[in-house]
Parts: C-alpha cells; sequence; structure tokens
C-alpha cells in the first residue's frame, strides 16, 4: 500500500494533480478542502462549523479535521493507497496521520511539495475565483490570510517530513502534464 501526501500552498495545483494521480495509480484521493466544502453544501454539522474558518481562509480547528480524515479513511476497506491533498496542515494532523495509519498497519510513503511562486499562486487563485465560486479565492487579502497561514503552520511540516527521509520537492509552475510526469518519476521510483 503506498500513501502519498501532496504538499504545497493554496493553489500550488494539488487537487489537479492529485487526481490524475487517482486516475493513473487507482489511489484514492481525499482531499479535505473538497471534504468540508460537500459538508458546507449539504449544511451538514461540520460543515456548518467548518464554514466560518474556511470562508475567512483560516485552518478549521484539528480536531475538527483530524476527525473528519479518519473518519473519510475508514470508508475504504481494501484500497490500494491514498492521496492526502490538503492534509496534513499542521504539526498535529501529521503525528495524528503517522499515529491514525500505524493502527492500521501502514504509513506515509512520500510527501511530494508542488513548488510555485507566490505571485504566480495569487494570480492563479484570482483567476480560478472568477469561476469556481469559492469566497476564500475571490478577495487578495484572503488569499494572503490562507498563504501567511502555510508560512505558520504548515511550512514546519517540511522539517519534519524531511527528518523522515520522504520529503520530495517538484516545481509546480510548468504545465499540469509537465509538473504531472515530475511527480510519477517519483511515484515510479518510490
Ligand atoms: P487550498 O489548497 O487552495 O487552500 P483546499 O480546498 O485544500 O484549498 O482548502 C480550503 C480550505 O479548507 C482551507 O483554507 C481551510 O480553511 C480548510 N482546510 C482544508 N484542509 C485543511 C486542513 N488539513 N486543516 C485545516 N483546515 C483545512
Amino acid at each position: 500500500m503506498k500513501n502519498i501526501v501532496l504538499f504545497g500552498k493554496p493553489g500550488s495545483g494539488k487537487g489537479t494533480q492529485a487526481s490524475l494521480i487517482e486516475k493513473k495509480y487507482n489511489y484514492i484521493h481525499i482531499s479535505t478542502g473538497d471534504v468540508f466544502r460537500n459538508n458546507i453544501n449539504q449544511k451538514t454539522q461540520l460543515g456548518l462549523e467548518a464554514k466560518k474558518f474556511i470562508d475567512s481562509g483560516d485552518l478549521v480547528p484539528d480536531n475538527l479535521t483530524i476527525k473528519m480524515l479518519e473518519d473519510k479513511v475508514e470508508n475504504y476497506k481494501t484500497p490500494s493507497g491514498f492521496i492526502f491533498d490538503g492534509f496534513p496542515r499542521t504539526k498535529s494532523q501529521a503525528r495524528a496521520l503517522d499515529e491514525f495509519l500505524h493502527t492500521k498497519k501502514t504509513k506515509i510513503s512520500l510527501v511530494i511539495e508542488l513548488f510555485v511562486d507566490d505571485k504566480i499562486l495569487i494570480k492563479r487563485l484570482i483567476e480560478r475565483g472568477k469561476s469556481s465560486g469559492r469566497t476564500d479565492d475571490q478577495n487578495e487579502l484572503k488569499i494572503l490570510n490562507r498563504l501567511d497561514n502555510y508560512n505558520d503552520k504548515t511550512f514546519p511540516l517540511v522539517e519534519y517530513y524531511k527528518k523522515q527521509k520522504k520529503f520530495f520537492s517538484v516545481n509546480g509552475e510548468s504545465s499540469v502534464e509537465d509538473t504531472f510526469k515530475k511527480l510519477c518519476n517519483i511515484v515510479d521510483k518510490f
């Protein structure tokens, strides 16, 4: 079983690449952002609690996020692997994921960062906001808040996974196809 974390700032292309990996390798793609948005659309209790954080570009609290992720993983009985897109984003999420996977007798195999310059990210997110309907993409201050949250809370995970010798980085500024080729080279070698 291979479990991959796709890592990177908002707008770095994690969702797009995770979908391509899911198709090619037949792993289960779990996007925490998508799960939250589905819950918001369906007006579940979790959706109601998460909405105010997401709308302002803040992270949803760890306890809600970790529980949601674990419930989601539990749905799949014999997967060949998972691609985690947007999780973990804090050290306590990363530790919780390691412990949880350990109870399932599996682990994170590799973490791949999609690296994209902030100026390009901001352009991409504003562009995405015009068609996605995502309120967190339509306001530059919210986008900057998400980037700040990434720098404060998520960036420390680079060191966490480097220590475990699982961290790889690819440049995510080229075309979707080029980036995907680079990702596949890493996944195939591992
Ligand atoms: P992006 O990568 O562009 O920020 P996502 O769809 O991954 O988009 O996430 C959207 C929002 O969902 C985040 O800004 C955050 O509020 C919430 N979210 C997603 N994943 C997590 C997580 N692991 N921990 C806390 N909040 C999360």
